[in-house]
């Protein structure tokens, strides 16, 4: 790929698959292993820039991002991170739409590394499984901590719950801030993006009208 069509695609924000690419070896090395290549070559990113690294303030960066990078944000890419998702047999017999909003994200853009902050908003009509709520939240946020495209982390969450759930009738929608564009590049402050994925009964419109008009609602 030549200079031109990276940039191209940082800027279409492209991606062709659900699955985040991943190398094989992914995971052979410890976290502590990370963290110490990361933050060698991360020293050499700064040296390149210029900065000296014998000045109190920066000489403990490239071990913080390193640290940053593994255990917090990317911290998803390991599925060892994954938060156990416990259903629950549906004994009450809910079979109504159930909606989690404004579930915080906090992400990065896999082109550019900048942060993509904004909030996710998920639905489902349980039929024999239900979840606890706070199990939503937290599958949000593993897969939100990876180098991200929005529409993908958007499908990785639907997909899940829909196989933890087991029902297609699942709704997710992410609006969030890509900092990738409101710093750099066209440097828009206002802007936001928004993606909406669903199956099942969600492809019926009413049902999409219904989840729109609960999420537009002040929360408490
Ligand atoms: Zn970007």
């Amino acid at each position: 790929m030549d200079e031109k069509e990276i940039e191209l695609i940082g800027d279409n924000h492209i991606s062709h698959n659900t699955d985040t690419p991943m190398l094989p070896t992914a995971f052979n090395k410890t976290d502590a292993e990370k963290i110490k290549t990361i933050e060698y070559h991360f020293s050499e990113i700064m040296k390149e820039l210029g900065l000296d690294l014998s000045d109190d303030s920066l000489s403990g960066t490239p071990y913080r991002v390193a640290k940053m990078y593994v255990k917090e944000l990317f911290s998803g890419l390991n599925p060892e991170n994954k938060p156990q998702l416990s259903v629950f047999e549906n004994k009450y017999g809910y079979n109504k739409m159930l909606v989690d909003q404004n579930i915080n994200i906090d992400s990065a853009c896999e082109h550019h590394f900048l942060p993509i902050t904004g909030f996710a908003h998920v639905a489902y009509v349980p039929k024999d499984k239900v979840i606890g709520l706070s199990k939503i939240n937290r599958l949000v946020d593993y897969y939100a901590r990876r180098p991200q495209v929005q529409e993908r982390l958007s499908m990785q969450i639907l997909k899940d719950l829909q196989e933890s759930l087991d029902t297609e009738d699942v709704i997710v929608m992410i609006s969030a801030k890509h900092l990738c564009v409101s710093s750099r590049g066209i440097k828009d402050k206002n802007s936001t993006t928004t993606t909406l994925v669903y199956g099942g009964c969600f492809e019926k419109k009413q049902y999409r009208a219904d989840f729109l008009n609960i999420i537009d609602q002040p929360s408490t």
